[in-house]
């Protein structure tokens, strides 16, 4: 059995205790997790204050060439990486991988960014320039369902900008976490990066700590409230990158099972647990049954197994309490729609569910209402575009959504009245560290990616100088 560590001060340490982790594709443990006590949490966050007056002083180049040393281990190792991935996540091996290469990705894009001062006046006697300071140490909490890449999203821009970190990876997910941490442990400084464990009693403590400057969290809109609450105290810098109810939007011009096949794929990727999933699709009534129909048609074709077996496409719910909370889901939609495909949890170990296409689906629904977060979609119909605008936007989330058209221009139309922080338009979840990602209503504070995600672990200061004459 692989020995895990946590990483604190630079020292790969154990817990003050263990806990089990669960392969979500047999239900049973495969590997212990070293859990943090409240005293190691403090040092890990010492040990990030103490290390970062010198990592801050540290030359930009050097910071993001230890960063993209870090990307390159880990491209030695991707093999590992994916595999831990599948294991203890669910996702089938061609996915971890595609996430690892993802994470790769994302350090070197972070590693070329650079903040210039930005003149913002210069004239006679006058020359003012606002500079990008780093903020100090940062709490990265991240989520089970990217549990590399979201980790790496905050690591990388954190770093590069000067920061220090303390990473949380979540309870159900720690272990590619840990093997990050071992990468980490031999190329960056002790203190700058410390990650330890927990079984969900941490999250809070560390989002509260006087000694943390930023919280960057990713996970669920209930938890983000919790986080937003805990930074009120120190008006802590926060970003929130928080849950969605994406939905999809057919026009009426596009072929019909391409769309279709489209459709489904954004919807069941990861068994349907992504923020930016399709989590409703939009259909015009002149298509629908066909549509529906092929949805149903790829839906029985899947193939439905464990991660690591060749073939999978759809793995498992990743937890015990996810494969519980979507099987709740589908009881109560039984009498809001009606299930063409799929339907109900597999009989066999691990939290297997099928893909599930449930269409003449009331606007009411839990399922429509709410984020189900699994791979099951419901398809509605609409027959003109100003009420469907209105259906869409009824939602408390605003993450992000797809339309598909032939006719680009009229898709823009109809995405600039979508209250989301971004619409794709023919394609899928095309988000790059380059472009910033956020957002609107309850789906988030602040960004991720682009010059303005990497601002966000800055602080700018205004240097206001009168020149003498
Ligand atoms: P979650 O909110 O349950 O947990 C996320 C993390 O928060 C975990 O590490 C957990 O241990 C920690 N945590 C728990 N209680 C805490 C507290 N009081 N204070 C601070 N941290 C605490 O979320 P989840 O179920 O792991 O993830 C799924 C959710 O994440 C979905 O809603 C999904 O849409 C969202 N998500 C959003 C994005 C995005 O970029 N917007 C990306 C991925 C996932």
């Amino acid at each position: 059995m692989t020995e895990y560590a946590m990483l604190i001060d630079g020292d790969r340490v154990q817990g003050a205790s263990t806990f089990g982790v669960v392969n979500p594709a047999t239900g049973q443990v495969f590997a212990q997790c070293p859990k943090a006590d409240e005293a190691q949490l403090e040092l890990a966050v010492g040990a990030a204050r103490r290390a970062f007056p010198g990592w801050a002083a540290t030359p930009i180049d050097e910071r993001s060439r230890l960063v993209g040393e870090v990307a390159n281990a880990m491209e030695r190792r991707i093999d590992e990486f994916a595999a831990s991935l599948t294991a203890e996540q669910g996702k089938p091996l061609d996915q971890a991988r595609g996430e690892v290469m993802g994470s790769i990705g994302v350090m070197r894009a972070f590693g070329a960014m650079r903040q210039e001062p930005r003149k913002l006046m210069e004239e006679a006697g006058k020359r003012v320039t606002e500079y990008r300071r780093p903020l100090g140490v940062v709490a990265a909490i991240v989520p089970w369902n990217f549990p590399l890449i979201l980790l790496v999203n905050k690591f990388a821009p954190a770093l590069v900008s000067g920061n220090t970190i303390v990473i949380k990876p979540a309870p159900t997910t720690p272990l590619t976490a840990l093997l990050f941490a071992e990468v980490c442990s031999d190329i960056i400084p002790a203190g700058v990066v410390n990650v330890i464990c927990d079984e969900n009693e941490l999250g809070g403590k560390l989002t509260a700590h006087p000694e943390v400057d930023k919280i960057s969290f990713t996970g669920s809109t209930e938890t983000g409230r919790k986080v937003m609450a805990s930074a009120a105290a120190g008006l802590k810098r926060i970003t929130l990158e928080l849950g969605g109810n994406d939905a999809s939007i057919v026009l009426d011009d596009v072929d019909p099972k391409e769309a279709a096949g489209q459709v489904f794929a954004g919807a069941m990727r990861n068994a349907g647990q992504i923020c930016v999933a399709i989590k409703r699709a939009y259909v015009p009534a002149t298509i629908y049954d066909e549509f529906c129909e092929e949805l149903a048609r790829l839906a029985k074709e899947a193939i439905v197994d464990d991660g690591a077996k060749q073939g999978a496409q759809i793995g498992p719910l990743q937890n015990r309490q996810q494969f519980e909370k979507v099987s709740d889901l589908l009881d109560r939609t039984r009498e809001h729609g009606h299930i063409i495909a799929g339907g109900s949890a597999l009989d066999r170990e691990g939290f297997f569910i099928p893909p599930t296409i449930v269409r003449d689906i009331d606007d009411d629904a839990p399922l429509v209402r709410e984020e189900q977060f699994g791979p099951v979609l419901p398809v509605l119909k609409y027959d003109d575009i100003d009420s469907l605008i209105e259906r869409v936007n009824r939602s408390e989330y605003g993450l992000g959504g797809t339309i598909w058209s032939r006719d680009i221009d009229r898709a823009t139309e109809v995405a600039l009245r979508i209250e989301t922080g971004t619409i794709w338009i023919n394609q899928l979840m095309a988000i790059d560290p380059r472009i910033p990602f956020r957002g609107t209503k309850q789906s988030g504070i602040g960004v991720e990616g682009g010059l303005e995600g990497f601002h966000e672990y800055t602080q700018a200061q205004v240097i206001n100088a009168a020149v003498p004459a």
